[in-house]
This record gives structure tokens, C-alpha cells and sequence, in this order.
């Protein structure tokens, strides 16, 4: 069976805010040049590609909107029909014991979201794709990019070594494969996107962007990037208990003074609220697990009073990039960009990331113009877009902050305290360097003792507030064949079974917010063994970043499966 070409002039990869935006913008710059120039873009041809079922549908964030990019890109967008669920007319710090919560006097600063509309970033989403396609971009859902094309160029950038190579577009995953590597009656090879400029904007550890950066080592002398982890669930609440638009952030309880992360609750349209835990995924505690420790949340007493009569209706899980300012790798190379939480345009103080990733999609794009008038994609030209980043105000927002997950590293106590004393004094010329979360976790002996991982008995799950995981899973609406190869491909399976189950006690078993890694009893060898349901993924990717040997890798699996979160 042949495998389809399809020539575009810029593809952009991922259908979220980043891409959105950029693809927008691009098609504005295209028709105003069109209006003034004789010498037009004819019949641009620009496309996004997104793995899941529909613009949306794997789409997770808090989301109270700095509205600042949306502002340039769409300035009318508070006559239009934007779905903004509430704006933030109350909102609160927290800090939670186990059994007590102490309101801060004041929100700190840069925190406050006073005014901001809260979405839900799914229907923000669709919303900015039906504004590119009445412009002309053509998005195809369901088609998640799986390498990246390549081509030798003739170009050496300059260092007199070997040719460069170029990067000409994105094949699709092959539809069709059976789990054994074999064709199916309905094989379908993935289509190849043959693009002047690609453009990368697949959210946090996007699998083309790390080729990218693999490739052409465009991390060097750069922070690793770290990530936390993002649980989440939508609540409906008794009719006419939401009442106006609320913010509430937390810190402390339900985590360890070691473990960075927070908590956070917004209320949405009608009667629905949204509550959240992030959890870094340095945590030292192999037993970490951020769905049970949404649960322990819910079930303190500040918020049994505030969700009462509630009934989770959706879950999700999701990370996010926070190595912030330091850990934004070199943005371009010979045909291609990387943008937003892939390139890690999210502040980490304020856990914001949707304005930045919109912003470096439409600077991107504007680079990508450039190379469309002069017929050329090279690095060189690429290069307007990190010329751009620097002097535009992603830098003014995130500079400060590049030492914000650095001073964290080593707990809550002195993190506060060099937090607070970089507000005061300036954050100082130097990043301070920190480790890869993979890297952080500690053994489970010299956390948990000779006893294994302590027991979870505290909670009672009632199937309506309070979930187990595989109920929550259920929620999310995840769905894969599993008559096709797994994408979570684990290098060594013996290690789970010996090394890291006597050292780390198998953390996946843990940390994986969808329960996809199962050490379950093998009759016939009498030892556990890992099972891995990857029907259950949620495409968060912990896994592949968290796991202390690092020898799980997560793929894109078949298009258009995965999670279905709609209004998440
Ligand atoms: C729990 C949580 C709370 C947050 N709260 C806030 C908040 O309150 N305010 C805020 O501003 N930000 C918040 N953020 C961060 C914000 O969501 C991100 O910064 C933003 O979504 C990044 O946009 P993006 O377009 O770069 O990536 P994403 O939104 O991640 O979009 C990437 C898209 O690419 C698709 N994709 C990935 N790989 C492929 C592939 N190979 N082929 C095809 N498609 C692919 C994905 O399915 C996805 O749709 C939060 C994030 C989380 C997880």
C-alpha cells in the first residue's frame, strides 16, 4: 500500500493554544501581506495535526487565562462568543495542616488573578480552531505525528563541518498494526506532511520536539527540563451552590515539606467546580502517588465543606514544564521550531502557561512568515523567532522566575524563604542549576524503611466524591485498541521485575495517574511480574520522565485515541 505524500507550506503539530494561536496568526500576517503586495502567498497551505479525536479532547489545565497574547491575537474577543466560564471575583491563598486551614492574609505576589476569566481550556480550544479554519488552516484530527522528516541541507551553519540536516516535515503513526508488529485488514500507512517550516507545539515532552532536540542537541548548556504532575477533576455541585467566580490556592497538606507541588480549586459555569492537585516529579518519595493524594484533599475538612454535595463527573491527568527561563532549549534549527510547553514557555511561580505558549506560537509563526516570502527555511532565518522571544515580554515574565524551581530543590522551608528573598532583592544574574526529576527519587529503604510503602487505608471511597483510580480512569473517557502495539514501550522488563522492585518497590505502580503499571503474580514462574494496561493511558507521560532507570518510553499511539476530556 503507498504511503500519501501531502505538500504544505507550514505544519504546525499539536492542536493547543501554542499551535492555535501561531496557525492564527500566521494566516493574519499572510492576508494583510496578500492586501499590500503584489508579489502574494498564493493558496497558503497551513495545517495542524493533533492525536486526539478532536481539538480538545486531550486537553487539561487549570485554566485562569492571562489574556494578554489573546489580547494581540484577537483583540475583540470579549464581544465575541470566548467561552469564559466565570470571571475570578474571589480569590485565596491557603495553607492546609491535616486537619485546619489558615487563610493568608493577602494573595502573594504575582499571584493574583483577580478579574481573569476561568475557562475551560478544551472549549477555548475549539473556539481559537474554529477562527483558523474560517481563515483557511486546515486541521486534521486524529493524526498524531510520529517522526520527523528528514533531509541533508546544503547549509553547514557556518562552521565549515558537516552538511546540516533539514527537517521537511512529519510522517503520521501507521494505522492498523496489530499487537505482534503485523498489518490488519484495515492497515492504513500514516500520511507524510511535507512542510517548509514544521512547527512543534506538542505540550510537555513532546515526542518529535525531544527528536529535535535529540538530534541537533539544541539543550546543550541548557537546565534539564522537570516537570510536576497535574491531577484533575470536575465537580458537580448542588444546583445554585456556584455562585460567582472563585480561586482558591493551597500549599501544605496533603504533601511532605520534601515534595513540592499545591493544590487548587476553581469554580466553572453552572454548578461545576474544578479541584486540582500538581505534584513535582522530583518528589524524593518513590511512593508518591498524586491521585491518592487528590483524594486525601478532598476528603480535608476545608474542602468536605466547600464541595459538599459534589459528584466528580471528569478526571485528567497532565504535566506541566517548570524548569522555566533556564530550561527553554535553542528554539529553531534547519526547517523546524519548537513551541510552547514543549519548549517550556510556562512560569513555574505562576503555573501559567497558556498566554506564553499562545505568544510563542505567534512569534513563531511570524518567523515561519518571513521564510515563506524569502523561500527559505534555514536556521538562519528560523532565527528571528528566538531573536523575537528575547525581546518580546515572555522574557520580562519568565526571566525573574529562573531561579523559581531551583529553590525549591531542596524543600518547602528554604524554598519559601529564597522565593520571598528574590522578590525582595531581585532574582540575581545566575540560574541556578538543578537536577532531572529522574534523578531525585530516593530509594525506598531510606524513605519508607525495611516496612515497604506505607499502607493506604484512611480513605473511603464512595464512587461519587471520593474515586478510586480505575474509577477515575473511567472518567476520563480513555480509550485505546488494544489490539495494537504498545506505546509505552519499557526497555527491560527483568529491572522491574528485580532491581526496581527491591530498591524503588516499583514506583509506576505508583505514580502512574491512570494505573497502567500492574506488578501482578506469574503462576507459572511464582514471581511478579509488570503488566502494563496501556489502554488506561492518559498520554500524561510521568512515566517516561519519572522512572528512576529511565527506560520507559512513551509513543504517540494510533491517532484519535487516547483520552476524551471535552471540558477539562
Ligand atoms: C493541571 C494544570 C493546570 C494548569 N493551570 C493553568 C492555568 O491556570 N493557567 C495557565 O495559563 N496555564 C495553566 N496550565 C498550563 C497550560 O495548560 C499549558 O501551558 C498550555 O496548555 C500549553 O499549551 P501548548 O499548546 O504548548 O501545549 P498543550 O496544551 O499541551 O497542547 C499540545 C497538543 O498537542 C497534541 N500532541 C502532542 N503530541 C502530538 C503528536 N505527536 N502529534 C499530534 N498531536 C500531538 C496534544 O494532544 C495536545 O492537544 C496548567 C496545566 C496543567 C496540567
Amino acid at each position: 500500500m503507498q504511503r500519501e505524500a501531502m505538500p504544505v507550506d507550514v505544519l504546525f503539530v499539536g492542536g493547543g493554544p501554542a499551535c492555535l494561536a501561531g496557525a492564527i496568526h500566521l494566516m493574519d500576517l499572510i492576508a494583510k501581506h496578500n492586501e499590500r503586495s503584489a508579489d502574494k502567498i498564493a493558496e497558503p497551505m497551513i495545517a495542524i495535526i493533533e492525536k486526539g479525536s478532536e481539538i480538545g479532547s486531550h486537553a487539561l489545565s487549570g485554566a485562569v487565562l492571562d489574556p494578554k497574547a489573546l489580547d494581540e491575537l484577537i483583540p475583540k474577543w470579549r464581544e465575541m462568543d470566548f467561552p469564559v466560564e466565570r470571571y475570578v471575583e474571589n480569590e485565596e491563598m491557603v495553607l492546609l495542616t491535616e486537619t485546619r486551614a489558615l487563610k493568608a492574609p493577602m494573595m502573594p505576589p504575582g499571584l493574583e488573578d483577580h478579574g481573569l476569566p476561568i475557562v475551560s481550556i478544551a472549549k477555548m480550544q475549539r473556539w481559537l480552531a474554529a477562527i483558523a479554519e474560517s481563515k483557511g488552516v486546515m486541521i486534521f484530527p486524529g493524526f498524531a505525528g510520529s517522526e520527523l522528516l528528514w533531509s541533508e541541507t546544503d547549509s553547514d551553519n557556518g562552521a565549515g563541518g558537516p552538511k546540516a540536516r533539514k527537517v521537511v516535515g512529519v510522517r503520521c503513526g501507521d494505522k492498523g498494526i496489530d499487537a505482534q508488529g503485523r498489518r490488519k485488514d484495515n492497515y492504513e500507512p500514516g500520511m507524510d506532511l511535507q512542510a517548509k517550516v514544521t512547527i512543534l507545539g506538542e505540550g510537555p515532552r513532546g515526542h518529535l520536539a525531544r527528536q529535535l532536540i535529540d538530534q541537533l542537541g539544541l539543550d546543550e548548556g541548557k537546565q534539564p527540563q522537570v516537570y510536576e504532575i497535574g491531577v484533575k477533576e470536575v465537580l458537580e455541585l448542588p444546583p445554585g451552590s456556584v455562585k460567582r467566580g472563585e480561586v482558591t490556592l493551597t500549599m501544605g497538606f496533603p504533601l511532605d515539606t520534601q515534595t513540592f507541588g499545591g493544590a487548587f480549586l476553581y469554580t466553572m459555569g453552572g454548578d461545576k467546580a474544578c479541584i486540582g492537585m500538581l505534584v513535582g516529579l522530583d518528589a524524593r518519595d518513590p511512593a508518591i502517588d498524586a491521585h491518592y493524594l487528590l483524594q486525601k484533599l478532598k476528603n480535608h475538612p476545608y474542602f468536605r465543606k466547600k464541595l459538599a454535595g459534589g459528584k466528580v463527573v471528569r478526571y485528567g491527568a497532565k504535566t506541566v514544564t517548570v524548569g522555566g527561563w533556564g530550561s527553554i532549549p535553542k528554539l529553531y534549527g534547519d526547517g523546524a521550531m519548537i513551541v510552547g510547553d514543549a519548549a517550556s514557555f510556562l512560569n513555574p511561580m505562576r503555573i501559567k502557561g497558556i498566554h506564553l505558549s499562545m505568544k510563542s506560537g505567534m512569534l513563531a509563526a511570524e518567523a515561519a512568515f518571513t521564510a515563506l516570502v524569502r523561500g527559505d527555511s534555514s536556521a538562519a532565518v528560523l532565527a528571528e523567532y528566538a531573536h523575537k522571544v528575547e525581546n518580546s515580554w515572555i522574557k520580562t515574565e519568565m526571566e525573574p522566575a529562573k531561579n523559581f524551581h531551583a529553590s525549591f530543590e531542596n524543600g518547602l522551608s528554604g524554598g519559601l524563604t529564597r522565593v520571598g528573598l528574590g522578590l525582595v532583592f531581585g532574582p540575581g544574574d545566575e540560574i541556578v542549576p538543578f537536577h532531572a526529576d529522574y534523578e531525585q527519587m530516593r530509594k525506598q529503604a531510606s524513605v519508607h524503611g525495611t516496612s515497604g510503602y506505607p499502607k493506604r487505608d484512611d480513605l473511603v471511597y464512595d464512587g461519587t466524591y471520593l474515586l478510586d483510580k480505575l474509577t477515575d480512569v473511567y472518567l476520563s473517557g480513555t480509550k485505546h485498541d488494544e489490539h495494537q502495539p504498545t506505546h509505552l514501550i519499557i526497555a527491560d522488563t527483568e529491572i522491574c521485575a528485580t532491581r526496581c522492585a527491591e530498591e524503588y518497590g516499583n514506583p509506576c505502580t505508583r505514580f502512574c495517574p491512570a494505573q497502567v503499571y500492574n506488578m501482578i503474580d506469574n503462576d507459572a514462574t511464582g514471581r511478579k511480574e509488570m503488566r502494563v494496561d496501556f489502554a488506561n493511558c492518559v498520554h500524561c507521560k510521568t512515566c517516561d520522565i519519572r522512572d528512576p532507570y529511565q527506560i520507559i518510553q512513551w509513543v504517540p499511539p494510533e491517532g484519535g485515541q487516547g483520552p476524551e476530556y471535552g471540558i477539562l
